[in-house]
């Protein structure tokens, strides 16, 4: 059925119509609908069907993508869903998170985006995808069909984590998933703000992992109410997947004055209170002037977050220009639709706390009712291309500027907890700051513990996390089974 596919000319790319600003910043929802079953269909049928396929190549779980586009233009829907979940545990919550732009649509990726015809939106496809599964009962817990008598606990329910759980156990293991958080989902519950995903996309897949026997244990942390020696004593193997938590510091004289705070705890107490674990949020922009430092997503994030919680006004500071910016320009559109400010190629040098008399003085724009700081900052140039080919700023002399602010959100990104720190050694750290295992076994320096997630490549991406999670439980499955085989058959293994 060829005739169905190869549409571009025909049928421009369209992603499912953004809500309005207005109506979106008043509220956390989701800013975009799911494609309609007729829309999926129409611009599943514009793809290319490339011989080489290099959406497939960009996408970290190398999706067959140009197989599904086309079951989902011929309405094949379940086939769709069968072959897009045999390499993506999370299809529907990719379909709405990855930046696409960045992997499977763009130019170098999709050849209609590099013809000059749009990428086909592969993303929304994605989505809807998963949500007529979902919708059509086709997702079903992966309960094991045999059951191995071996037991994995699986430390971070992010979704590197939850990758993991959900292959270990249908593999067979008996498998424990233990996080800090009382539900599972990590940043993708308590990070991710719920106008990027809703909730509930998260909460449907923990529910099948419990379905599928995964046993949670929420509120336990790791190098506080577990020790790595007690987990290695309960279980066969057990896998690091803690993410990279830890605020990138913000270094300027002030930095520790109350009213600054990290993107983090900015994000988590906002879901937290969203999702209903608490009352308002700890921290609250209602009515303040905020500035947020940073240019990557979670500046975007926390930027959003502020102009929904009723900010009265946000302004986001970045040492480079707009094109140069870490995250996605997708994202940054969605602020600057939404009503926030952007200060590029300005980086902040001291925070103050000024009395009000003096913030009342600033110049009109800058207006700050109540404020009690004062970021102080310069503007920047750029000098070279740095390595990577990124600018690299420098001060530009005298062109010093204030801007008064009550909540300073600090979002220069972050790094991985000390894992020796919480493993008593047993685990070391690379120089680079994440945890060392091996890049094949994924085993750590302590037997039988293994690494996944952004705990092991650093600050990354949601479909990176679940590309670790599932080679993790293939690594941990191949180590369970070496330990079972009797040892003539592991010494011919070992040396065929
Ligand atoms: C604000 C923000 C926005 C983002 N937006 C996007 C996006 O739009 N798209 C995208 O693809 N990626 C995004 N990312 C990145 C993405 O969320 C991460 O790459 C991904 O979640 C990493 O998965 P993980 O499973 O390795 O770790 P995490 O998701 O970080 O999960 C780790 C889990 O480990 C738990 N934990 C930590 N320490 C301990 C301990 N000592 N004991 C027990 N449990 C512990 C944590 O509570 C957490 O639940 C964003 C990140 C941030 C911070
Ligand atoms: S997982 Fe992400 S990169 Fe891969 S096809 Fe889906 S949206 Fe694209």
């Amino acid at each position: 059925m060829v005739d169905r596919m190869q549409k571009y000319v025909s049928h421009a790319r369209q992603a499912a119509a953004k809500r309005r600003p207005d109506e979106r910043i008043a509220d956390h929802r989701e800013i975009r609908p799911d494609l309609s079953a007729e829309e999926a269909a129409r611009q599943a049928a514009r793809c290319e069907q490339c011989g080489t396929p290099y959406c497939q190549v960009y996408c970290p779980l190398h999706n067959n993508i140009p197989d599904w586009l086309k079951m989902t233009a011929e309405g094949r829907m379940e086939d769709a869903y069968q072959l897009a979940q045999a390499t993506n545990n999370f299809p529907e919550i990719c379909g709405r998170i990855c930046p696409q732009e960045r992997l499977c649509e763009a130019k170098w990726a999709c050849t209609l985006e590099q013809a000059g015809h749009g990428a086909v939106t592969i993303g929304g496809v994605e989505r809807h995808i998963g949500e007529t599964a979902w919708a059509n009962g086709w997702v079903t817990p992966r309960v094991p069909r045999r059951l191995s008598g071996q037991s994995v606990g699986v430390v971070g329910a992010g979704p590197a984590g939850m990758a993991a759980a959900e292959e270990l156990r249908a593999a067979g293991h008996e498998v424990h998933l233990y996080d800090a958080h009382a539900r599972m989902g990590g940043l993708m519950s308590y990070g991710i703000p719920e106008f990027k995903m809703e909730q509930h996309v998260v909460a449907r897949r923990a529910g099948l992992l419990l379905d599928a026997g995964v046993i949670f244990h929420g509120g336990r942390v790791l190098g506080r109410d577990i020790s790595l020696d007690e987990l290695r004593g309960r279980h066969d193997a057990v896998v690091l997947a803690y993410g990279a938590h830890v605020a990138r510091r913000l270094d300027a004289p002030g930095a520790q004055l109350p009213g600054v705070i990290s993107a983090m705890d900015y994000l988590v107490a906002s879901s937290r209170a969203l999702i209903g674990e608490t009352g308002a949020p700890a921290f609250d922009a209602a009515d303040k002037w905020v500035v947020v430092i940073g240019g990557g997503d979670t500046a975007m994030d926390c930027v959003r977050t502020a102009v929904r919680q009723g900010a009265a006004g946000v302004t986001c500071l970045y040492r480079r220009d707009r094109g140069n910016m870490p995250g996605s320009l997708r994202e940054v559109e969605h602020a600057e639709e939404e009503g926030a400010a952007f200060g590029w190629q300005s980086q902040p040098e001291a925070l103050m706390d000024v009395p009000v008399d003096v913030i009342a003085s600033q110049p009109e724009g800058f207006g700050c009712r109540g404020a009690v700081r004062m970021v102080h900052a310069f503007r920047t140039r750029p000098v070279a291309a740095g390595a990577g080919g990124r600018q690299v700023p420098e001060r530009v002399p005298g062109s010093e500027f204030e801007i008064a602010a009550d909540l300073v959100i600090n979002a220069l990104g972050f790094t991985v907890a000390d894992a020796a720190a919480l493993t008593g050694g047993a685990v070391t750290m690379t120089a680079q700051g994440r945890i060392a295992a091996d890049r094949d076994s994924r085993m750590t320096a302590a037997e039988g513990v293994f690494a996944a997630g952004d705990a092991r490549l650093g600050p990354s991406l949601a479909v990176w996390a679940i590309r670790e999670g599932r080679e993790v439980a293939a690594a941990v499955s191949r180590y369970l089974d070496a330990a079972t085989r009797p040892p003539e058959l592991a010494s011919d293994t070992t040396a065929g």
